[in-house]
């Protein structure tokens, strides 16, 4: 009785989370990016040959036209703010994407645009969700899919198959729709406040972990709760996935692929979502 009123207090306490803004970044203060990064060079087959990929420096990663990164929150009808936008907004927003061309990429693909030099479709975008809502599922995938798009789904594990929230079962077929499945840590807590080995274990590595049991496959991207990440917490990270997504924060200067920028998509007219994407991702590919 005691675990179930501790475990709901927890819920009720995510439910007025949602994902606060970071600060916007503050210029300046860049490292210079001289270090190389913790990828290895991979080896990939072309027309039946063995081709050698070599992987790009950091600073090579850095100088690469960012690809715009959508987060969305609540889908549903209510009170307009930053993370809740009605369903027929949302709708809105990707048909304008597919009417202006747009094409969603996986976080595998920017991880090989990035660090390979893949190519990428033109106009690509990724559409990501925080905070394993069960209209993420139940409204977005459907919409989604209707227009060609896939999107990327970060879990907080600790809502498995809890009111509002996905169930186990709607994951696994968001995967088998081709959609990704990342992390968003076991209770929301920020990586900021993980104090010693214990914290990530039990926000990270645990939660991973079963989550891969439940989709069968690898979980190799992050979005950090509330979008608040530091150097050390980045750097952490690079051992656990591929691909860590902050929010409004400034790319680390050592840790590109641990920092990837996306912008939150509020309550606002598709015209607005996109002039707000391209504010945001101004480079030539945006
Ligand atoms: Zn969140």
């Amino acid at each position: 009785m005691r675990r179930k009123y501790i475990i709901s207090a927890i819920l009720l306490g995510l439910i007025g989370l949602g994902c606060n803004h970071a600060n916007q970044p503050k210029k300046g203060n860049a490292v210079a990016a001289i270090q190389s990064v913790a990828v290895k060079d991979n080896v990939a087959i072309k027309d039946n040959v063995a081709v050698k990929q070599t992987a790009n420096t950091t600073a090579q990663i850095l100088a690469k036209p960012e690809v715009p990164v959508l987060c969305y929150h609540r889908i549903s009808d209510g009170p307009k703010s930053d993370y809740r936008i009605s369903p027929a907004t949302f709708t809105a927003h990707m048909k304008i994407l597919a009417d202006s061309g747009y094409h969603s990429i996986s976080p595998a693909q920017l991880y090989d645009y990035l660090v390979y030099n893949k190519a990428l479709p033109a106009k690509p975008v990724v559409i990501s969700f925080d905070d394993s809502r069960e209209e993420h599922a139940g409204i977005a995938a459907p919409v989604m899919e209707k227009y060609g798009f896939r999107g990327v789904f970060f879990i907080m594990t600790i809502t498995y198959n809890k009111k509002n929230y996905m169930t186990t079962d709607q994951i696994v077929k968001l995967a088998k729709a081709g959609h990704t499945i990342g992390l968003h840590s076991w209770d929301h807590t920020m990586v900021i406040k993980y104090k010693d080995a214990a914290d990530w274990q039990k926000e990270v590595a645990d939660p991973k972990k079963k989550l891969e049991g439940i989709v069968g496959m690898p979980v190799e991207y992050w979005a950090y709760p509330n979008g608040v990440y530091d150097h050390k917490g980045a750097a952490e990270l690079s051992k656990y996935v591929k691909l860590s997504f902050s929010l409004f924060s400034k790319r680390d200067a050592i840790e590109p692929l641990q920092s990837v920028r996306r912008i939150i998509v509020p309550e606002c007219t598709p015209q607005g979502m996109l002039k707000s994407m391209h504010r945001a991702f101004p480079k030539k590919n945006a």
